[in-house]
């Protein structure tokens, strides 16, 4: 008999981000010499000017529930950062700091969805806003892109996607799992669409905002008419290498980051108190300190991108940021390896796996069949010794 779980969980699908990790961490476990580009997340040590703030917090016995809504030095902090890199001015009341930027942006969705909205989810976009959208029996509607637009939507497919019932859109620049980078013409066009819709609140996540190589991101919420319904979502994990810290963070109406305050009340409490403390010392820190991360990536990056480009079949664009390559591979739909057919991207992530002991994510994930995510935060060697491999199998 099936266990008698809710129709809530039922009807959620399982992360793949994390299912293919954890694939990988058990066969690895299971003496399998497998390399994984599945999940994204830095593969450098917290730095150690905010550990040394983690350890002072320690000793000055920060061990109590925190503010709901995080402690005002934090708070302060972040309207800080959002004024010098974004030039966005939030008052304290406006920030809600939450256990990772994933639980801000459910938050967000919870105090903002009725069953039945419409979300707007440009594709491809990171795997978990479908499925918070889901959570909150909302309907997410994809708005497709293609590698050949560099994976990015136009103004007049988001006016035709628009319906009465849209309520949100969730944009993210740079983008996970493709790279892009909208630049500020282009959010500027697709605000000139949502200017005549003000029923349509934006989530804006900007996590790997640090994470470009040249072309700056902006921050939606920056365009005059569009910061009354912008919630600006951002976090440490991916700048900071500090994904395990779990600290993440709004900027919002205030309205918004009251009802979110209320939400994570109910559920979580504030976020872990030693990881609030230092994450005042990361946001504070010149961006300047987390340099020698981006350009480490950049390299990664070029070289990913050299080496699969020598492999027929794969069609690449440059992604501009983030730490993934996106390469569409329906070249090979429809081409036999040991009698399997790879019908599509999720069988041709898991020939790599299979034949080649390489973790990637399959772009079905992410509204993107034709395309499969490799993380390049991995070592260099690491990075060439996968590639080797999957040229060999493809070969
Ligand atoms: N955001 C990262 C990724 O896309 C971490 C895993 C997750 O939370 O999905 O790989």
């Amino acid at each position: 008999m099936p266990h008698p779980l809710s129709d809530r969980i039922n009807s959620l699908p399982i992360s793949q981000t994390l299912a293919m990790a954890a694939k990988a961490r058990e066969l690895k476990a299971a003496g399998k010499d497998i390399i994984s580009l599945s999940l994204g997340e830095p593969d450098f040590n917290t730095p150690d000017f905010i550990k040394d703030a983690a350890i002072e917090a320690i000793n000055q016995d920060y061990n109590s529930y925190t503010p709901v809504d995080g402690y005002p030095a934090l708070k302060e902090a972040i309207c800080t950062k959002f004024k010098r890199d974004n030039g966005l001015e939030y008052q304290p009341n406006q920030i809600v700091v939450s256990t990772g930027a994933k639980q801000s942006i459910a938050n967000i969705a919870q105090v903002l969805l009725n069953p039945g909205d419409e979300v707007l989810l440009p594709a491809p976009y990171w795997v978990s806003y479908s499925a918070i959208a889901i959570l909150c029996e909302a309907t997410f509607v994809e708005i497709p892109s293609s590698i050949d637009t560099d994976f990015k939507i136009t103004p007049a497919q988001l006016e035709a996607a628009i319906t009465p019932k849209t309520k949100m859109i969730f944009f993210n620049s740079p983008n996970n799992p493709s790279g892009t980078i909208y630049s500020e013409e282009e959010y500027r066009a697709l605000a000139k669409v949502l200017g005549k819709h003000p029923q349509i609140y934006v989530l804006s996540d900007e996590i790997y905002e640090h994470i470009n190589y040249g072309a700056k991101a902006f921050s939606f919420a920056a365009i005059e008419n569009m910061y009354d319904r912008t919630i600006t979502v951002n976090g440490l994990a991916k700048a900071f290498a500090m994904t395990g810290w779990r600290i993440g963070y709004i900027g919002a109406p205030q309205w918004i980051a009251k009802a979110c305050t209320k939400m994570q009340g109910q559920i979580t409490s504030g976020a872990n108190c030693i990881a609030q403390r230092a994450a005042i010392t990361a946001v504070l820190a010149p961006v300047s300190n987390i340099k020698y991360m981006v350009d480490e990536f950049q390299n990664r990056r070029d070289m990913v991108l050299n080496l699969l480009g020598k492999i027929d079949g794969f069609k690449l664009n440059i992604p501009e940021g983030a730490f993934y390559v996106f390469p569409d591979v329906s070249n090979f739909f429809g081409k036999t390896f040991k009698g399997k057919t790879i019908n599509n991207a999720s069988d041709f992530s898991m020939l790599l796996l299979e034949e080649a002991n390489v973790a990637t994510v399959t772009g079905d994930a992410f509204g993107a069949p034709n395309c499969i995510r490799m993380s390049y935060a991995a070592s260099e060697s690491q990075l060439r010794e996968a590639i080797k491999r999957i040229e060999k199998v493809l070969s």
